[in-house]
């Protein structure tokens, strides 16, 4: 299961032309879900591993950082904070308390996750940043915009 999903992952990444693949740091998975057991932060090492052998044999970089406030921040308006999940039914939702932005809470973590890692590389100045954030709808710049704009974000 896990060759099968990140054989995806790296197809995905390709069939939309990314140039980076980006986790959160797994050591922060601990933090992220306290419940998981030990076999799931098994797998979440194996699916690097694999996503990384496979990516980077295809010329796709893939990188880690560090997921701090990824959970808590708003990925449409940029709102920090640990009230901002969950306001509805279920775990799993985000909700906004400032624009009331209202997604899934691993969706929301990616895009801001995806957005860090594009931040990041645009301080240190060095050539050959990445310029957006790939996502279903569109894509996102390194200032939270959207192209093309879309309304479902
Ligand atoms: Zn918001």
């Amino acid at each position: 299961m896990l060759h099968t999903i990140s054989n995806e992952l790296v197809e995905e990444a390709l069939e939309n032309e990314c140039t980076h693949i980006v986790f959160e740091q797994l050591n922060g998975i601990r933090e992220r879900l306290p419940h998981a057991k030990a076999v799931h932060k098994w797998a979440f090492h194996r699916l690097y591993e694999y996503v990384t052998y496979k990516a980077e044999s295809d010329g796709l970089v893939v990188k880690q950082i560090n997921p701090a406030y990824t959970s808590q921040r708003c990925s449409k308006c940029g709102f920090t904070h640990e009230d901002n999940r969950p306001h509805t039914n279920g775990q799993d939702e985000f909700g906004c308390l400032k624009c009331g932005y209202d997604v899934h809470a691993d969706y929301n973590a990616a895009k801001n996750i995806g957005l860090k890692y594009l931040r990041d590389q645009q301080k240190s100045g060095r050539g050959g940043a990445p310029v957006g954030v790939r996502l279903n709808s569109g894509m996102m710049n390194v200032n939270g915009e959207y192209s093309p704009t879309v309304l479902h974000s």
